[in-house]
């Protein structure tokens, strides 16, 4: 999978030379390019930012820098019709079903906005090049896409096959079946007055795959009653 990333902070993303994803990255699996919008300026000052029509607090991106950055990455990539995502906070929110959504694609841009946002004639234009998708990381206020870029690559990056080691491990976690995952233990089996439940220690896997269902179904009633109305 091809993602292309679109800041005015590019060093934001030098953390995802870390870590699985990083590795993934190495051979080949995810090919993660981070660009400057400032690149796609043409001012001597490289702006990116001007006032808002209409007035009101706060500077917005301007759309030509935009423009000229979806249309050259579109060209260079070859994939018929790239997933163009913008995180944004009045955006769809972000859970695992997209993630799993998107991890199908074969070439991905994410477009991270700054100030008080993109001038939003380049959400209409970028349509006209790929499939656009507004993605809030969650229902507040951060102030750039960066963050959220990071948090949406490093969840898709994920499910990319060959990217985790254990593929099981990615179906037994929290979200895959729209539940919370159960408690999980490691030795020594007591520990400052602490038990492991005598159930893990069995080796019963039939009462232990029940006992795990249960905690799964109980947090999640307990910590996300939500999930269970959706
Ligand atoms: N004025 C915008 C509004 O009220 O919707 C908020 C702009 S915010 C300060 C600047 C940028 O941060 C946004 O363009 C977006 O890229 C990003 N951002 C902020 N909150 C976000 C969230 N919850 N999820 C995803 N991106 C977010």
């Amino acid at each position: 999978m091809r993602v292309d990333v679109i800041s005015i902070f590019p060093s934001y993303f030098d953390g995802l030379a870390l870590s699985l994803l990083g590795k993934a990255r190495e051979s080949g699996i995810l090919d993660l390019r981070v660009h400057d919008l400032r690149d796609w300026t043409s001012d001597r000052h490289r702006t990116v930012d001007d006032t808002p029509y209409g007035g009101g607090a706060g500077m917005v991106m301007k759309p030509e820098p935009w423009a000229q950055a979806l249309d050259e990455l579109t060209r260079e990539s070859g994939a018929a019709r790239p997933t163009i995502i913008f995180p944004s906070p009045a955006g769809e929110v972000f859970r695992q079903a997209t993630a799993r959504d998107l991890a199908e694609r074969e070439h991905i841009i994410i477009g991270c906005g700054r100030y008080e946002g993109i001038d939003e004639r380049v959400f209409e234009y970028a349509a006209t090049l790929g499939e656009v998708r507004l993605v809030s990381l969650g229902d507040y206020v951060l102030n750039g896409g960066e963050v959220a870029a990071m948090a949406m690559i490093e969840a898709i990056g994920r499910l990319i096959p060959g990217v985790v080691g254990n593929p099981e491990s990615l179906v037994e976690e929290s979200h895959e079946d729209g539940l919370l995952e159960y408690p999980s233990y490691t030795k020594p089996s007591a520990w400052r007055e602490r038990a492991v439940p005598d159930v893990l220690l069995s080796g019963n896997h039939a009462a232990i795959a029940s006992w795990r269902r249960e905690q799964q179904l109980e947090r999640t009633r307990t910590r996300r009653p939500d999930l269970l109305s959706d």
